[in-house]
């Protein structure tokens, strides 16, 4: 269990994994491209062999001194038992669900999770026949009468995708594990450090480490920490799976925590300036950002989490695409593009009639476009000045009809 403060985490993500083992003695760890590993005996072979779930050079899709120092990284920062490693954030979900259902289980999926998690479950899921059931990212105890007999999965993820409620996770995870049903949360607004998942009694804690953990916006890669409950199972299936990733993104990704601590903490600053900025902005209607009183669920960021980044979305007044691409066409330092988490500004709208088939038991309700924000590190005060243009664009185009 990891009772890291937020100062102890700060220099964990500098020390952690930086065993000699892994770097030979220089700061950071080797490279180590591998496919065959060459032993020196039958002895050392058949050793290699049933030493199957340690970190022992074996074969290239069991990992390298490269990613197992990665992976001791991860459990040094997020706490459990160990960290397995996946292509993308999307590969992390789909495998950790995967190693812990059969045909005929049921899940409970929060309803605004990533998209394509929700279109695993309609796809992959319902093919191999496991049933999804959504449920209100603010359920909270309510969550006991959608449990059922074969439920196996609690997934949870907080705080949720483009609407940011954030989620009592505690209260759920506590009610799931009465049944024995494994809690598992996306935790990649975190970072992994902002909320720290085996304090709150979560199973397996996924991140896309595509965002701010490689922090660079230049390498795809997911993790998944699991407790000494789910680890072996999860570590398995997941091998079966055949889910590797090559060293050279493992290295990057390693790189990146070495900063994460710095760079959070000045998308948190520049992200609170935007935000209040915004909140007091009169073609907006409200301010979804975690740390923002007018965000749903902003009590259990209060009471759970250590801080927050740089993303977050805010409503406009009203709804009008003429008007949204006017804003954002002209932006100058906010690009769009997907993904998050990197050191550049990003800009997306979300038009409400898109959630009618994004969210099925939780329409949101608002009736303005949705924009959300990654704030990157540029001056702060340029970002404002940028956005303060293109809602000037936009009340231009709302005020001509
Ligand atoms: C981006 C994202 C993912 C998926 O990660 P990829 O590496 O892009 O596959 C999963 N969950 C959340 C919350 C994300 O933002």
């Amino acid at each position: 269990m990891s009772k890291n403060t937020k100062q102890q985490l700060e220099t964990t993500l500098v020390t952690a994994g930086r065993d000699k083992k892994w770097t030979n003695g220089v700061v950071n760890p080797s490279v180590q491209r591998a496919s065959t590993v060459v032993f020196n005996s039958v002895k050392e072979k058949n050793a290699a062999a049933i030493e199957r779930k340690g970190k022992t050079l074996f074969y290239g899709r069991r990992g390298t001194q490269t990613h197992f120092a990665f992976q001791d990284a991860m459990v040094e920062v997020e706490g459990g038992a160990g960290c397995a490693l996946y292509p993308c954030g999307t590969a992390a979900i789909s495998n950790a669900i995967l190693s812990f259902v059969k045909t005929g289980d049921h899940i409970l999926m929060v309803d605004a999770c990533y998209e394509p998690t929700r279109d695993f479950c309609d796809v992959i899921l319902k093919k191999m026949g496991v049933e999804t059931t959504y449920y209100d990212p603010s359920i909270g105890e309510g969550i006991r009468e959608l449990i059922q007999p074969n439920t196996t999965i609690l997934f949870t993820e907080s705080p949720c995708s483009i609407t940011m409620e954030v989620q009592d996770v505690p209260t759920l995870a506590r009610i799931a594990h009465e049944q024995d049903i494994v809690v598992m949360l996306d935790n990649t607004w975190a970072a992994g450090v902002n909320f720290s998942p085996f304090d709150f009694d979560v199973d397996i804690s996924i991140q896309a480490a595509t965002k701010y953990i490689v922090g660079h916006s230049d390498v795809m890669l997911g993790t998944a920490v699991a407790n000494e409950r789910c680890w072996d199972q999860l570590q398995e299936q997941s091998y079966l799976m055949g889910q590797c990733v090559s060293p050279d993104d493992v290295y990057l990704a390693m790189r990146g925590l070495r900063t994460m601590g710095v760079r959070l903490k000045q998308h948190q600053e520049s992200s609170l300036k935007v935000a209040n900025w915004l909140a007091q902005h009169p073609l907006v209607d409200h301010v979804r950002h975690p740390a923002l009183p007018s965000c749903p669920g902003h009590e259990f960021y209060q009471r759970d989490f250590k801080g927050c980044n740089g993303l977050f979305s805010f409503v406009l007044k009203q709804s009008d695409t003429s008007a949204t691409t006017a804003l954002l066409d002209g932006m100058k330092h906010f690009s769009m593009g997907f993904s998050w988490g990197g050191f550049e500004s990003l800009i997306l709208a979300n038009e409400p009639r898109s959630f009618n088939s994004l969210r099925t038991v939780s329409n949101p309700n608002f009736s303005g476009t949705l924009i959300r924000v990654h704030i990157g590190l540029e001056n702060v005060d340029e970002l404002i000045a940028d956005l303060e243009q293109g809602l000037e664009r936009y009340s231009q185009h709302v005020n001509i009809k």
